[in-house]
């Protein structure tokens, strides 16, 4: 399959009938497949009615089948389409970050959407991106759109329109470029179904920013603990891996110094993820840096993107720093164990 490049600015007027939008629309009005950029990441959309799209994102990504998709939708009032009820705390949350990071999980109501897409589940996950582009998409092509990360199951998350190809050139119909996204990580998801909404995955809204919006907020145990089983069936898989190990390394640069110095000696080339801060103190064969610890935005921001360079660079083992589990940390810890396998060396 050729896949189309479609280069759109997301600071031109009335996206929504530019041309590129409306061809990329007409291929998502056909059930065919075509990645976008959202504020988070680039997604993988495809109409979610239509069990014929939604099994080839599945196909795409070779994407573990029981592992629902989000569905994008451009305005709240599509939701009362395909969920049974939208309960008060759901309302205060898509107040408070509708169109934002935040994936809200809902009942879903029978028969509208893909089961494919659902994954069989009683439930749908939804959320209204906040990109001027992924909005007129919607808007343009007037469905439900499923729209998972669009990279290969496994790999890091694309945050710009290189990724999306590196991953699935000739396997979608196309891809709209339009430049790099900007938080970086993945949407938060919240379980809105129970009396006390549960973040399900950390991502770019916090629970600080939830619990002031709605009080008490709790954090799924799989997140902490790695025997409970995750509430999101997708929180299970080892995602967002580079191609070399990776470990997280808490303790002094002097510890890590030493890793990297036994390593080299075995003949090993060393790769080692570390920030604006610090990237001075470290000579490994290559050293990468990912944002400011000063502001661990930018770190989101630049992580994907910093894991797909170790893989150009051909390093045979990672070591990265770790971060503050505050804030968006909370979001790049998470992304970091899966990136890891969870495996962390302590001083
Ligand atoms: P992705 O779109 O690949 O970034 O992943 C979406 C995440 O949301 C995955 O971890 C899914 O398992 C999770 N998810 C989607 N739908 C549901 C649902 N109905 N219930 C719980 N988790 C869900
Ligand atoms: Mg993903």
């Amino acid at each position: 399959m050729n896949t189309k490049v479609w280069k759109v600015d997301k600071y031109v007027d009335n996206l929504e009938n530019n041309p590129q939008v409306v061809d990329a629309a007409n291929f998502l009005r056909d059930n065919e497949v075509v990645a976008l950029p959202t504020e988070t990441v680039y997604g993988l959309g495809g109409n979610a009615k239509s069990d014929t799209a939604v099994k080839k994102i599945f196909a795409a990504k070779g994407r573990p089948s029981d592992n629902p998709l989000i569905i994008h939708i451009a305005e709240k009032r599509q939701l009362s389409t395909f969920v049974e009820d939208i309960p008060e705390k759901a309302e205060r949350l898509i107040e408070a970050f509708w169109p934002g990071p935040l994936t809200i999980i809902f009942k879903r109501k029978e028969g509208v959407l893909s089961e494919t897409a659902t994954a069989g589940l009683a439930t749908v996950a939804v959320r209204i991106p906040d990109h001027p582009v992924a909005l007129a998409l919607l808007k343009s092509c007037g469905l439900p759109i499923a729209a998972p990360s669009a990279n290969s199951s496994g790999k890091p998350s694309p945050t710009n329109a290189d990724h999306v190809l590196d991953d699935l050139n000739g396997k979608i119909a196309g891809v709209i470029d339009g430049g790099a996204t900007g938080i970086g990580v993945e949407s938060t998801v919240v379980d809105c179904t129970e009396a006390i909404p549960v973040i399900l995955r950390p991502g770019g809204v916090t629970k600080e920013q939830l619990e002031s919006i709605v009080g008490e907020v709790q954090v799924d145990a799989a997140l902490t603990d790695e025997a409970a089983r995750p509430k999101a069936p997708g929180m299970k898989y080892r995602h967002y891996a580079p191609n070399a190990p990776l470990y997280m390394v808490s303790g002094t640069t002097k510890f890590l110094h030493r890793l990297v110095e036994e390593k080299r000696q075995e003949g090993l080339r060393v790769g080692v993820l570390t920030t604006k801060e610090n990237a001075h103190l470290f000579e490994a064969d290559v050293v990468l840096t990912c944002g400011k610890r000063a502001e661990l935005e930018t770190v989101a921001a630049a992580l994907y993107d910093t894991l797909r360079k170790f893989n150009l660079e051909k390093v045979d083992v990672i070591y990265s720093e770790v971060f503050p589990n505050t804030g968006v940390g909370q979001a790049i810890m998470n992304r970091l164990q899966k990136a890891a396998g969870n495996k962390l060396i302590t001083e």
